[in-house]
């Protein structure tokens, strides 16, 4: 990550408020300057036909402060509340396709993951320059030989005294030459150039679930279980590290073995509930914690 220590605050007086005005008046803020920069003071028709926006009109969209309704309010932000965040893209689709993409990259590909897995100095750091200072970050992922086969990437990352080195070949990634800030996707190696496990779980390294033969593997080693000790189910400890396909399959052959299996899964990601009955999450478990404790003190 580049990580532009910018201090200086590029709020201008007249947006120091924004961020208090009730969603409504916000968009229809925004919506105004939007109306103002692309038809009344410029050529939204010669605009479009120009590769990027001029600096000056980014900077006029940018002072509305579209992206803080993707950041959390401890940061700063209006919340990242989904509804917001929609209200957003509407209306940059409607003026002008690259900034509905723009704004795309930046809330659902940079902010939704740094908010769900950044660690908090990172965020605070990241997050107050998205707010005060208008950057914006966008997220490598795609090799050239890689693409749809993420999860095969070969790009890797070592730990070193000053921090980690990356080292790698990615491609097709929008925002290019405009984010401040980068979620690169990159496996761990260690000194020996080996791929590492995640955690300590040396014994899952490198496992293909895209593999049939290795998926039928696994459930073969299920059944094994539910055969000869009848057990009652199934804990899957971070569920979500395994694709929901896998899921789904263990358990549409399982229950045809037993029907009434229970099925367990540690995990943050809704969709498993398709496979899994229930769930426990460490995110609900943090905000039950909160919860109690402010309840104590009143
Ligand atoms: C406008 C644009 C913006 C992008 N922005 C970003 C970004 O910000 N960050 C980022 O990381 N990436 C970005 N990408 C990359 C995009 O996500 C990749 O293009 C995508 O992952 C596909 O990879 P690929 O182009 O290498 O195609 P390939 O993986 O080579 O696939 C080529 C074709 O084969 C098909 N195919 C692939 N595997 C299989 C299979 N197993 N079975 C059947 N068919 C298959 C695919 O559906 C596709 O039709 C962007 C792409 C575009 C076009």
């Amino acid at each position: 990550m580049n990580t532009n220590s910018t201090t200086n605050t590029g709020k201008s007086p007249e947006n120091t408020s924004l961020n208090n005005l009730p969603f409504d008046q916000f968009i229809t803020k925004f919506e105004q300057r939007l109306v103002g920069l692309f038809e009344e003071n410029n050529d939204i028709h010669e605009l479009s036909c120009q590769r990027g926006l001029p600096k000056s009109i980014l900077k006029g969209i940018m002072d509305g402060e579209p992206l803080s309704v993707a950041i959390q309010q401890e940061y700063g932000g209006r919340g990242a509340h989904v509804k917001e965040c929609l209200g957003v893209l509407a209306a940059a689709s409607y003026q002008s396709l690259p900034l509905s993409l723009m704004f795309g990259i930046n809330i659902a590909l940079f902010l939704e993951p740094l908010a769900k897995y950044g660690e908090d100095e990172v965020k605070k750091h990241v997050l107050s320059n998205f707010v005060a200072n208008q950057h914006m970050g966008g997220l490598m992922i795609t090799e050239p030989a890689y693409g749809s086969d993420a999860l095969n990437m070969k790009t890797f990352y070592q730990k070193n005294e000053n921090g980690y080195h990356i080292n790698g070949e990615k491609h097709w990634q929008g925002l290019t030459g405009m984010a401040d800030y980068w979620l690169i996707a990159a496996r761990a190696k260690d000194a020996q150039g080996n791929f590492k496990a995640p955690y300590d779980w040396s014994d899952v390294i490198q496992i293909d679930h895209s593999n049939p033969q290795e998926q039928q593997a696994m459930i073969d080693a299920m059944k094994y279980w539910v055969q000869n000790f009848d057990i009652d189910g199934f804990r899957a400890d971070l569920a979500h590290l395994t694709p929901l396909p896998f899921w789904i399959n263990a358990r549409t052959q399982l229950s045809e073995m037993k029907h009434n299996l229970i099925w367990l899964a540690e995990t943050e990601e809704i969709d498993y509930h398709e496979a899994f009955d229930i769930s426990f999450t460490w995110r609900w478990m943090h905000a039950a914690e909160a919860f109690c404790q402010i309840s104590a003190q009143h």
